[in-house]
């Protein structure tokens, strides 16, 4: 079983991947996983992003998703194969959706992730920009917090057009308690194991 967290930062993914982790492993063997990775390729993406260095959006697109096929490759199908619920932190629909309002070609994007394997289910943790910036801390905050927030607009409507075509996805009103999160993702989960 393979579970993915998407949504832009500030959304609750890490508190709600930790939240189901918490309840899923009482019963199950589980591993919670996130992108970039801690990989030679995963810390280059994340050196790249912290130092917001000029980056063609297509090659920072083709980082994550090296660093994702051998994530896949290494971790994730291996875990899964023997018989582990595996849940993730970001995954294709990230690629898509940051890397089509970046103005990075659809299809490309598509195309490079072809190969990979399809989630069991997909969350995307739904938030207005302002109320996830609102709850980062400064520190996670860019100087240049409009343009950000015109950008992060336009992820999440990229997230949204993606989710209603996606199979599996399942969209999650992140503006409620995270109590509330968890139980409803709980019992999606739960209804997919039967
Ligand atoms: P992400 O992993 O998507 O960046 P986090 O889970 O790290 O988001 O959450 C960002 C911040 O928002 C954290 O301080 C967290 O405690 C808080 N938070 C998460 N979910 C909620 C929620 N449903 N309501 C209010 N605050 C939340």
């Amino acid at each position: 079983m393979f579970i993915v967290f998407e949504g832009i930062d500030g959304s609750g993914k890490t508190t709600q991947a930790d939240m189901l982790y918490e309840y899923l492993s009482e019963k199950y063997r589980c591993i919670k996983t996130k992108e970039p990775t801690n990989s030679k390729i995963g810390r280059l993406v994340k050196d790249i992003l912290n130092k917001s260095q000029n980056v063609d959006p297509a090659t920072i697109q083709l980082l994550f998703t090296a660093d994702r096929a051998q994530h896949v490759e290494k971790e994730i199908i291996p875990a899964v194969n023997e018989g582990k619920i595996v849940i993730e932190d970001r995954y294709i629909m990230s690629t898509l959706a940051y890397g089509i309002a970046a103005g990075v070609s659809e299809k490309g994007l598509k195309m490079m992730n072809s190969q990979m394997p399809a989630p069991n289910i997909i969350f995307l943790i739904n938030i207005k920009p302002e109320t996830a910036m609102s709850r980062l801390n400064t520190a996670r905050i860019h100087l240049d917090a409009f343009e950000k927030i015109e950008f992060l607009k336009k992820v999440t409507r990229e997230y949204m057009r993606l989710a209603k075509k996606a199979k599996n996805c399942f969209i999650i009103d992140g503006s409620k308690s995270k109590e509330e999160i968890n139980k409803e993702i709980i019992r999606i989960v739960e209804a997919h194991m039967k």
